[in-house]
């Protein structure tokens, strides 16, 4: 898909991956509609972009809210060609202890709201054969310690997205799911669960920026399921090969971080 002039509407917009998916995608030539609760921060992003790009800002646990986002688009534009589900919560706590409070909060916003705003821009998006982007992660095939609760909200998008993109087969409208790794944003500093058991691998982590080219580039390509980094693919495909090992290899990584 060429972005010239497409309307893409990109969720969690506010910082970290949706900011630099902004960035990417007007540099690309495309007219947006930026999402998330912060109201300021969206404007001044919204402010230093080419192009045009409306702002409105929006809580996606709300159907209402949701639903109005999807209206302003088409008031302004006329119609709807991407939607980047981008928006999305943390959730640390190992499972023994995970609440039901954090994890209903986190799939409000990594499942629910998606949902919502999926289902009410369908109609506008089978009209032009657009696309649907999720943004997972790597830990929706295979959870890490402590990321359980995160995890399913995750995997439960990915198998949703499964089942969208064979619905919508004959419709032209594709679905892709973007399974990032670690990133480098403010995300785990504003994730839900109990403070001292945020405990994290060290990864190399890729940039917000390199997570928005992959973007950019699975829309060109309309991909079917996106990686950031070689890494993460190869990473991903060896736990679930190797399930045994991979429990291993955890528990003595998570074992030593601990000392
Ligand atoms: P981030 O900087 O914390 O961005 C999260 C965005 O979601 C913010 O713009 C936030 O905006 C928005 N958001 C949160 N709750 C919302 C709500 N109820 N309604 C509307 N917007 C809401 O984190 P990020 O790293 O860029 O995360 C973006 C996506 O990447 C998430 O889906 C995350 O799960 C996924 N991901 C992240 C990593 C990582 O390591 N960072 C790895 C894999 C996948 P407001 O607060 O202004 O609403």
């Amino acid at each position: 898909m060429h972005l010239t002039q497409k309307v893409v509407l990109i969720t969690g917009a506010s910082s970290g991956i949706g900011a630099a998916a902004a960035r990417a995608f007007a540099a690309a030539g495309a007219h947006l509609v930026l999402a998330a609760r912060d109201r300021a921060r969206l404007n001044e992003l919204a402010r230093g972009l080419p192009g045009r790009v409306l702002a409105v800002p929006t809580d996606i646990t709300d159907p209402q809210q949701t639903a109005a986002l999807v209206q302003r688009a088409v008031g302004e534009f006329g119609r709807l060609d991407v939607l980047v589900n981008n928006a999305g919560v943390g959730l640390a706590a190992p499972v023994a202890t995970l609440t039901a409070g954090d994890l209903r909060a986190a799939l409000e916003v990594n499942l629910l709201g998606p949902l919502a705003l999926t289902q009410t821009a369908l109609p506008f998006l089978r009209r032009r054969r657009g696309q649907v982007i999720f943004v997972s992660s790597v830990v929706g095939l295979r959870a890490l310690p402590y990321l359980g609760g995160y995890a399913a909200t995750k995997a439960a998008l990915d198998r949703l997205s499964e089942s969208l993109r064979v619905e919508l087969a004959d419709t032209g409208v594709a679905v892709t799911l973007l399974r990032p790794g670690t990133t480098s944003t403010g995300f785990s500093t504003r994730r839900l669960g109990q403070g001292n058991e945020r405990r994290k691998l060290n990864s190399q982590a890729a940039t917000p920026e390199q997570v928005a080219a992959a973007l950019v580039r699975a829309t060109h390509q309309r991909t079917r399921v996106a990686y950031v980094k070689y890494g993460d693919w190869l990473n991903t495909a060896v736990s679930l090969l190797a399930p045994r090992l991979a429990d291993r290899l955890l528990g003595w990584a998570f074992a030593w971080k601990q000392g």
